[in-house]
């Protein structure tokens, strides 16, 4: 049985179909991108993961219970943003700690993870800054430590680093990638980045208008594309 099911998920707002007919299975500690031009319906498809929107019809279902009635903070799930949406006010340790805090975490407990967290996502020493201390990339990574923390059993990225420069782009990717591996977290990631994708999934959701053109591994997509639409978008066809 796969982690993560979504079945016949659909969603519309007004007349705009969004989202039709999306099938996926995600196996325990895959990582997938949803991968495709901007308004295919990636981020509304996360949201309805996350439980942010509620689907017009489908299931989804995690660890085999169906979560489309279960409240975003109920669902177990960690996220993180493309613009850093750090608690501006707190230092990176607060931010990291929240969630241990509002579930009622110990102090004990919190104070190890705060150290498991920072340490994993290579800032130890930079707890007491502020958000605006920080560089973009560093931001980012207190982000993933903030969704991380609480051990989630499932991430939702989207577009998490659309907002940094090339450079650090590319470092992050396989830090994020590494991080991922490490901790065997089944994980989603929402970006219009074909190289991205391509170097960071084991699969890739190739959408176009709502709907999955192809779902395949890095290879089959980039060398067996389904449609014209996955040639052309994939960047075999140009
Ligand atoms: P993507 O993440 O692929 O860029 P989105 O899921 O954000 O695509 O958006 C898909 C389409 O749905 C877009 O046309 C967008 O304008 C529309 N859309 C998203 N959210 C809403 C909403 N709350 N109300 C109306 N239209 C929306």
């Amino acid at each position: 049985m796969a982690f993560l099911e979504i079945e016949n998920l659909q969603k519309t707002f007004g007349d705009l179909r969004v989202v039709r007919d999306f099938n996926l299975n995600v196996e325990q500690g895959e990582f997938i991108s949803f991968l495709g031009p901007s308004g295919c319906g990636k981020t509304t498809t996360l949201r309805m993961v996350a439980g942010f929107e509620t689907p017009t019809a489908g299931s989804i279902r995690i660890g085999g219970k169906d979560v489309v009635n279960v409240k975003p903070n109920q669902r177990n799930i960690g996220m993180v943003f493309q613009s850093y949406a750090l608690f501006p006010n707190l230092t990176v340790a607060q931010n990291v700690t929240f969630g241990l805090k509002v579930a009622g975490r110990d102090k004990a407990t919190i104070d190890t993870r705060l150290k498991e967290m920072l340490t994993m996502i290579g800032l130890p020493d930079l707890g007491e800054r502020y958000p605006f201390q920080l560089s973009g990339g560093q931001q980012q990574r207190v982000a993933l430590a903030r969704a991380l923390a609480p051990a989630p059993q499932v991430l939702l990225l989207d577009e998490p680093l659309s907002a940094l420069d090339a450079q650090i782009r590319v470092s992050l990717r396989s830090e994020i990638r590494a991080i991922q591996q490490k901790l065997g977290i089944t994980t989603v990631y929402v970006t219009h980045d074909q190289e991205e994708a391509l170097s960071m999934s084991d699969r890739i959701v190739v959408m176009h208008r709502g709907i999955a053109d192809q779902i395949g591994t890095p290879v089959e997509i980039y060398n067996h594309p389904a449609t014209r639409f996955v040639a052309n978008f994939v960047g075999t066809l140009n």
